[in-house]
């Protein structure tokens, strides 16, 4: 299909983004089918299709000022899991027409050479984003590697810079992209997070405790009351029942049941869990942190896994990419 769309337009440019425009209606098209299954099912792929659509025109807008916005994504080893992360976010610059680099470095690489693989990034012009995919190798001291890099390139939002800026609602900082997914998902959603009681289940710095930065912030699209509960919090169960909202981003299996959920909560899955499944084409399947089939009945809204956060975070680094771009301006 996308050969013969090339053909269409001598450029190629315009009958490429023909192509993609193409696949995100099909996409977007295929999102609404499942919804019309399920009314409380919240479409992760739909929104971020959306998303995308936004940010294909915040693309031509910088591109016409010269500036097409690249991402560097650094892989050292070689865990399957982490190579599949880095095709995909790979894949999604290709196909917004950013400029992607793709650094694939061998599981022996040293401290020294990646901080200066980070360095060289850095000080690229036409690099805006840098992300080093984690879990680096136990050699490498990873939060070394997160303050050595430009916070202003840092559109993963780890950087110890950006973290302040979180914490004093500074617009101009970077958010750790599944938390500002989350938030984008309820806020396209129509839910009202405005004075609602959010529980998040997890304490971790890539989720947890980002997102309950980000939604006790003092504006309109936060502005929740939050509770954080992890593995030694008392009524636990007590807590998540007493939530409007309740987020799961613990890591564990189908943890989250009906009785942790009041009637007419909604539910955001974080979690991306294996299990064995003998049945599918890998021996496994994901699924997320919350028991679905349950926790559905209960809920008025619920995000399923796959195909709720899990697009969104991609998105939101593509997002925040355009971001950096737009502030080097
Ligand atoms: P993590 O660093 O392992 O943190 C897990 C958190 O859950 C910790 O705060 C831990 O508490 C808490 N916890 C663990 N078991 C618990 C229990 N039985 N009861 C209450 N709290 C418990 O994990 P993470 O990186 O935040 O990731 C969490 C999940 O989200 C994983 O499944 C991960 O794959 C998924 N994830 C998904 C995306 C996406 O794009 N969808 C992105 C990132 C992560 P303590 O602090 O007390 O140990």
């Amino acid at each position: 299909m996308k050969a013969a769309l090339c053909r269409l337009d001598a450029s190629g440019e315009s009958a490429f983004d023909f192509y993609n425009q193409t696949m995100l209606a099909s996409r977007a098209l295929a999102g609404r089918v499942a919804c019309l299954t399920m009314p409380n099912l919240i479409d992760g792929r739909a929104i971020a299709e959306k998303v995308y659509i936004d940010l294909r025109r915040e693309i031509a807008e910088l591109k016409a000022k010269d500036v097409t916005p690249g991402l560097a994504v650094v892989l050292v080893g070689d865990d399957p899991a982490s190579r599949a992360y880095v095709r995909s976010k790979d894949k999604m610059c290709r196909e917004l027409g950013l400029h992607s680099l793709k650094l694939e470095l061998p599981a022996s690489t040293t401290q020294t050479e990646l901080l200066n693989c980070v360095e060289k990034l850095n000080a690229d012009s036409n690099i805006h984003g840098i992300l080093v995919q984690s879990p680096p190798p136990a050699h490498i001291d990873e939060a070394a590697i997160v303050r050595a890099l430009d916070p202003r390139k840092d559109v993963d939002g780890f950087h110890p810079e950006n973290v302040a800026k979180l914490v004093l609602d500074d617009p101009a900082g970077f958010v750790p992209c599944t938390p500002l997914g989350v938030q984008r998902l309820l806020i396209e959603s129509k839910i009202n997070i405005n004075g609602a009681h959010v529980v998040i289940l997890g304490r971790s710095m890539i989720v947890g405790k980002p997102l309950a930065l980000l939604l006790m912030q003092k504006n309109e699209k936060a502005n929740a009351t939050v509770t954080v509960v992890h593995s030694r919090s008392r009524d636990l169960v007590e807590i998540t029942r007493s939530a409007d909202i309740v987020i799961a981003a613990i890591g564990r299996a189908g943890f989250v049941k009906a009785d942790h959920v009041r009637d007419g909560a909604v539910v955001i899955d974080v979690g991306i869990n294996r299990v064995d499944d003998a049945a599918s084409e890998h021996g496994y399947r994901l699924v997320g942190d919350v028991t679905f089939d349950e926790v559905s009945k209960k809920a008025s809204a619920i995000t399923p896994v796959p195909g709720g956060v899990g697009p969104m975070t991609i998105a939101m680094l593509m997002s925040n990419t355009v971001k950096a771009a737009r502030q080097s301006l």
